[in-house]
């Protein structure tokens, strides 16, 4: 799986609002990016910080049931079904969303996920 860059994931999270202002500027703090792909979002207005896992080889292998769920994600453009997961973040308590590509015509999409178990 090919390293996600910094550039493209603030790209891709600006298809996303903050969970705080619903403002959509984004960027990565470089200094809480951590060998095991755990970033960290920064909301460029209100500074509201969030999660980001960005090893989803590990993350796929430990939740079985992830990789189901992405076969059943139609595209928003083509509405073929079966996507691949890049990345995803955790934008609050309540709100995990997977950022994916579609297997067929390569559009890259936010999907909010709903099989986040949350403590
Ligand atoms: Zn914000
Ligand atoms: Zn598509």
């Amino acid at each position: 799986m090919p390293r996600l860059t910094v550039q493209e994931v603030e790209a891709r999270l600006s298809t996303v609002k903050c969970a705080v202002c619903k403002k959509n500027a984004f960027g990565i703090d470089e200094r809480f990016m951590h060998d095991d792909g755990e970033w960290r979002g920064i909301c460029k207005s209100c500074y509201y910080s969030f999660p980001i896992y960005t090893d989803m080889e590990f993350y796929l292998r430990t939740q079985p049931d992830v990789p189901l769920r992405l076969k059943e994600i139609s595209c928003t453009a083509c509405n073929h079904r079966g996507v691949s997961l890049d990345f995803r973040a955790t934008m609050s308590v309540r709100e995990a969303i997977y950022f994916v590509t579609c297997q067929r015509c390569k559009r890259q999409f936010p999907e909010q996920s709903s099989l986040e178990a949350f403590e």
